[in-house]
C-alpha cells in the first residue's frame, strides 16, 4: 500500500488528535471525581464560569460526563459580572443559550471596590478573587447548591504548592476537594489532574468565546509568575517532571517527613512509659540554640529570607 494511502488526511488527523484529547480530558476529570468523591447522586453543582479557557473546558467536560454518569446531578453555570469596564455582557449568555445550558449571571460591582481599596500600581487579583469568592459562595448558599466547581487545573495546583513552599514555609497546596472554614460549602476542582496545555488545546479546538481576565488591566502576582516560569522550564528540560510532582502530591509519607503532628516520632524506639525530659532541659546548656542555629522547623525571618533567595537562584530561573 502506498504511504499516501496509509496516512490520514490532515483534517482526519486533526479530528483523531482532538478525539484523543477529549477522551483524555473526560478520563482525567472522571478519575478525579471518583478519587475524591466530588459528585454524588442528587448533587446540585454550581459551575463557576469566568469566561476563561479553564472554566469553559470544565463545564464542557462535566456536561459530557453528566450525560453518561452513573448518578444523576444538576449543573448550573454561574458567572459573576464584576462590572469591569469593557466586559462583554452578551458573550456568556449567548454561548450558554446556544448549548442549552442552565445558567445565572450574578452582578456585583467588585471592580469599583478593588479600584478604591488597592493602591495604584499594586496587583488587584488577590482582593478581586476574595470578593468574587464571597459573592459566589453566598449565591451558592442562598440557592441550595451542594457543590461549587472551580476550574483550577493541575498546573495551578502545582504552582500553589511551590508558592506555599517557597514563601510560606509550608507543604500545602490547593486540594481537589475542600470544605470551607465555616463548613457551609464543598468546593471541587474537577480539572485537578488535567494539564494546562491540554486545556489550552481543547479550548482552541472548541473555539470557546474566551473573555480575557485582563480587562481590568491588573497583572497576576509576580511570585506566581516566577513559579510558573520555573515549572515551565522544568517541564521543558525534563518532560514529565510536572506529572511526577503531581503524582507525589497524592502519595505523601508522613513518616518520611518531619511534621511531628502527622507522625508520632516520639513513639519510635521507646523502651518504656517513663516521661521524656522537657525539651528545654535538652537545650539549657546550648548557647547556639539561642542564635541562628534555631530548629529548622521554625527558621527566623532573616533565615527564611535567605532560603527564599536561594529558591529563586538564577540557576533555577534563567
Ligand atoms: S486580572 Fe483583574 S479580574 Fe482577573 S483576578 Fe486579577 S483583578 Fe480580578
Amino acid at each position: 500500500m502506498a504511504l499516501a494511502e496509509t496516512r490520514p488526511a490532515p483534517a482526519a488527523a486533526d479530528a483523531h488528535e482532538f478525539s484523543k484529547l477529549q477522551k483524555r480530558l473526560r478520563h482525567q476529570v472522571g478519575q478525579a471525581i471518583a478519587d475524591f468523591g466530588m459528585i454524588e447522586d442528587g448533587d446540585r453543582v454550581m459551575v463557576c464560569l469566568s469566561g476563561g479557557k479553564d472554566s469553559y473546558t470544565m463545564l464542557d467536560v462535566l456536561r459530557q460526563l453528566q450525560a453518561k454518569a452513573p448518578v444523576r446531578f444538576e449543573l448550573v453555570a454561574v458567572n459573576l459580572d464584576q462590572k469591569q469596564p469593557g466586559f462583554p455582557e452578551h458573550v456568556l449568555p449567548e454561548y450558554l443559550d446556544s448549548i442549552e445550558q442552565p445558567f445565572h449571571i450574578l452582578e456585583q460591582d467588585t471592580y469599583s471596590v478593588v479600584k478604591r481599596v488597592v493602591p495604584e500600581g499594586k496587583t488587584m487579583c488577590s482582593l478581586c478573587s476574595r470578593l468574587r469568592r464571597g459573592a459566589l459562595y453566598t449565591y451558592a448558599e442562598q440557592n441550595g447548591f451542594t457543590k461549587i466547581a472551580l476550574g483550577h487545573h493541575r498546573d495551578d495546583l502545582l504552582a500553589t504548592f511551590f508558592l506555599n513552599l517557597f514563601f510560606h514555609a509550608k507543604l500545602s497546596g490547593m486540594p481537589p476537594k475542600l470544605q470551607s472554614d465555616d463548613g457551609k460549602h464543598t468546593v471541587i476542582r474537577p480539572l485537578a489532574y488535567v494539564k494546562e496545555a491540554d486545556i489550552a488545546a481543547y479550548a482552541e479546538a472548541k473555539s470557546f468565546p474566551i473573555i480575557p481576565c485582563t480587562l481590568c488591566g491588573s497583572q497576576e502576582n509576580l511570585q506566581r509568575k516566577v513559579v510558573k516560569r520555573m515549572l515551565e522550564q522544568w517541564e521543558k528540560d525534563s518532560p514529565g517532571r510536572l506529572e511526577t510532582i503531581s503524582r507525589a502530591l497524592g502519595d505523601v509519607r508522613p513518616s518520611q517527613l518531619s511534621d511531628r503532628t502527622l507522625f508520632d516520632f516520639m513513639a519510635l524506639g521507646r523502651r518504656g512509659d517513663a516521661p521524656l525530659p522537657d525539651p528545654e532541659a535538652w537545650m539549657a546548656h546550648s548557647p547556639a540554640a539561642a542564635d541562628d542555629e534555631l530548629t529548622p522547623a521554625a527558621p527566623k525571618p532573616d533565615a527564611l529570607a535567605a532560603l527564599r533567595a536561594k529558591a529563586f537562584d538564577p540557576i533555577w530561573n534563567p
